[in-house]
């Protein structure tokens, strides 16, 4: 790849809300190497990209993802029986080459569509891990994955078996967490209570299925390897299991007590002394908003599904009160989620927590990138950055609708092809009914 200037681009500053006009120049290895307001008389080795008129950010960071699914609703078998068949279907190599070429389309459409980082928290048979490694290679286009490979969850517990795997005792999450490390993981991802998709009761949505205890150890046994804990966990008792545990990040979250609070701003069994709340709207604000009907789900799926979203809007406002790190993920994949929306979550976000654009555009950048502790390379534009960024044509300060038609992509200094890239149109119709109503 040449070296590439973007020329004449309004560049966004996130920390003072400020634009000035500039040139970026990003050498062959796609970093930024200069941001200025001269351009030399001599570009003939560079590549041009002309951004006049256009604005630029950094590209933007999902942390919570899954990319098993398309947004669609979830049809693995419940039948215990059912299940083990199409796990070992899944399992085979053309299973597992199926499942492969389903993610990779995936994380291409949110590349294409602005998230040039995801974080995966959940994914069948290690997947993600091999997806993430083929595009570091060069051998795959897609945003740069940070992964967890499969969830570590109670017997029958929340994703299993699917994308988690399953756990009877402290020395089953030890060795199971220490195979997911040994495999390449880069997170681990356990779940403390059960979720809205699986849970069989009404309320069991927030149960708690792990102990603290086994949730403790795992937690010890990360850290010392320099791996960090994300936690699903949907009720102030999962929460705050969760928090005393030491995991990193919380998944979801909920309604909240001032030891919790507490806990989240100054956590000493955490790895770096906080937790970060990843609130994750897309699939719960759907149950507030809309039918039983639309969604198509059981009694109890919406029953629960409203519960949930009750007390993660709680846990976030509590959280933005209390100035705890937030981050933004919209858990892509679960129902009525697909890989196209993620400034959705960024618009939910601003609405329900009263932020401003600069807030949010910050979170999902910069804020993002602290939380997975990759701040040196990614979520800025500055000098010695990854040039992951994003062209658009109208200010995103003024307007979040400016993250819906993204002008150009461009991933580690290379423009991505927008051209392929198929919608789910019942589901964009339904969301669109839900529009200005949160
Ligand atoms: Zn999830």
């Amino acid at each position: 790849m040449p070296a590439t200037v973007i020329r004449d681009v309004q560049l966004i500053d996130l920390e003072t809300a400020t634009i000035n006009v500039r040139h970026l120049f990003i050498s062959e290895q796609g970093v930024i190497e200069k941001i200025s307001s001269v351009l030399p008389a001599d570009l003939e080795h560079y590549h041009i990209i002309e951004g006049k008129q256009r604005f630029v950010l950094p590209g933007l960071i999902n942390l919570h993802t899954h990319l098993f699914g398309s947004g669609n609703a979830l049809k693995t078998p419940s039948a215990p029986f059912l299940q083990g068949v199409y796990l070992h279907l899944l399992n085979t190599n053309l299973g597992k080459k199926l499942l492969l070429s389903r993610m990779k389309r995936n994380a291409y459409t949110e590349l294409q569509t602005g998230v040039t980082t995801l974080r995966t928290v959940g994914e069948g048979l290690y997947q993600d891990i091999v997806l993430r490694d083929q595009i570091e290679r060069g051998d795959s286009l897609g945003p740069t994955l940070v992964v967890s490979g499969p969830m570590l969850s109670a017997k029958d517990g929340h994703g299993t078996p699917f994308v988690a795997r399953e756990n009877t005792s402290i020395s089953d999450y030890l060795q199971n967490g220490q195979q997911n490390i040994d495999r390449g993981a880069d997170w681990i991802k356990i779940c403390i209570t059960g979720g809205v998709t699986d849970a069989k009761a009404l309320g069991e949505a927030g149960q708690v299925q792990m102990k603290l205890e086994e949730a403790e150890a795992l937690c010890h046994k990360a850290h010392k390897q320099g791996i960090l804990v994300a936690a699903h966990a949907e009720s102030t008792e999962g929460v705050r299991i969760a928090l005393k545990a030491g995991v990193d990040s919380i998944e979801h979250g909920f309604t909240m007590d001032e030891e919790m609070i507490q806990l989240f701003k100054n956590n000493p069994k955490s790895y770096r002394g906080y937790s970060a709340l990843i609130p994750t709207f897309s699939p719960a604000i759907p149950f507030a908003n809309l039918s039983q009907e639309d969604l198509g789900v059981t009694e109890l799926v919406y029953q629960n599904g409203k519960a949930i979203y009750q007390g993660i809007l709680k846990g976030f406002q509590q959280a933005l009160q209390h100035h705890i790190t937030v981050g933004i993920g919209n858990d892509a994949s679960m129902t009525l989620v697909t890989h196209y929306d993620f400034w959705r979550e960024l618009v939910y976000c601003q609405e329900l927590g009263g932020l401003s654009n600069q807030d949010v555009l910050k979170m999902a950048t910069s804020g993002n990138a602290q939380i997975l502790g990759i701040e040196d390379t990614c979520g800025t534009i500055a000098v010695g950055q990854t040039a992951d960024l994003l062209l658009l044509d109208q200010n995103p300060l003024e307007t979040l609708q400016a993250l819906k038609h993204i002008s150009l992509v461009i991933k580690k200094g290379t423009p991505v092809d927008k051209t392929h890239f198929r919608k789910l149109k019942k589901i964009d119709k339904l969301l669109e009914k839900m529009d200005g109503k949160t």
